[in-house]
């Protein structure tokens, strides 16, 4: 875990800050979730916050408190380039290093002059002048959580705060099963739902909202899976030919990658998703035990992540991409063989 100069910035908050607070491209529950709950707590400390995120997030985030004054740094440049310039500190909210914004957002960050601060949980966090980095924790929700606590401040959680870190903590933790999930999780649950997250309504805004074109995608994701027993090891592709047919929107391909992970036996799970307009192979990676895909990804496919969670990217075609993924596997025979008891 690395803590730095969190006395100094909560002296920095004690007069009232204009502040931005961005996410990852491609922001995804946890994002969201983070970079909304901290402007509703540093609002109601009596700054003025505004969530500037890279790109446009799935439809099913858009009922979070706060989202509807968001601004997507591609689409709402103006705004967001305002917002930037005029602030006097900046919050990096789950990632952990410029790039992960792309590289326009990256170009604005980097000329700023003033300082930033980091909340997140990914590996090898670049440094930034204030940081609460540890990659132990489920959720930069969680964190977020925790950072609102070591500034003592937890009787300022109200129902959209609960709600914002409720939804993150559990998408980032697989609806509470995935190992980083610990009994301090469950007990930051418990006090969210005390201070008003609706988790019924929670669950069902993110899950149970899915159009009949994304259940078919699904179908053809799944019709796409591909096995390869001796490695514990399952994959998917779509093409953008097969997101076309079934009108593909931002997150609809959102946990499929878990499918091929749920089959017995499988420790080892990618989804490659062709994107034409990025000229790209978008690769999600997921396994069980101690098989690392962060360096898997970052060996290998440009990316980065966590242990059991991470993405990359691949400008070789479909083919020639799964191609080199397939050809890779038998370097790890051994350690697919042994990452995972049941
Ligand atoms: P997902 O597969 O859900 O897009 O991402 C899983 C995890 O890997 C997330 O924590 C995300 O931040 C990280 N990740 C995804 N794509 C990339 C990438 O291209 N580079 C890096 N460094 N991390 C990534
Ligand atoms: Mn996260």
């Amino acid at each position: 875990m690395i803590l730095k100069g969190l006395q100094e910035l909560k002296t920095f908050l004690e007069k009232p800050k204009k502040i931005v607070v961005v996410g990852h491209r491609n922001p995804d529950g946890d994002a969201m979730g983070a970079t909304l709950a901290l402007k509703h707590y540093l609002d109601k400390k009596g700054h003025k916050a505004t969530v500037v995120v890279p790109n446009e997030y799935p439809e099913f985030l858009h009922w979070l408190p706060g989202s509807e004054t968001t601004y997507r740094f591609d689409w709402q440049n103006s705004q967001s380039q305002r917002a930037i310039n005029n602030s006097d500190i900046i919050f990096l909210l789950d990632f952990n290093a410029l790039h992960r914004v792309g590289s326009d957002m990256q170009n604005t960050l980097e000329k700023y002059p003033n300082d930033f601060a980091m909340i997140d949980h990914h590996q090898q966090p670049d440094e930034v002048k204030y940081m609460y980095s540890d990659v132990a924790i489920c959720s930069t929700c969680q964190m977020v959580y925790q950072f609102i606590e070591m500034m003592g401040d937890l009787d300022l959680i109200d129902a959209d705060i609960a709600t914002c870190l409720y939804t993150g903590i559990m998408t980032d933790t697989g609806s509470f099963r995935f190992r980083s999930t610990t009994s301090k999780t469950h007990r930051i649950i418990a006090d969210l739902i005390d201070k008003g997250a609706e988790n019924d309504k929670i669950h069902s805004n993110v899950y149970d909202a899915n159009s009949y074109n994304r259940l078919l995608l699904l179908g053809q994701a799944l019709s796409n899976l591909q096995i390869l027993p001796s490695y514990k090891t399952a994959y998917i592709t779509l093409t953008e030919a097969e997101k076309k047919r079934f009108d593909f929107q931002k997150g609809d391909t959102e946990g499929v990658v878990n499918y091929a992970l749920s089959l017995k036996g499988i420790i080892f799970a990618a989804i490659f998703i062709e994107d034409k307009e990025q000229a790209i192979i978008k690769i999600s990676f997921r396994s069980k035990g101690k098989f690392s895909v962060n360096q898997f990804a970052r060996n290998h496919f440009d990316g980065g992540g966590h242990d059991n969670a991470a993405g990359g990217k691949s400008k070789l075609s479909m083919a020639k991409t799964v191609t080199k993924f397939t050809t890779l596997l038998s370097k790890y025979k051994t350690e697919l063989e042994t990452s995972y008891e049941n």
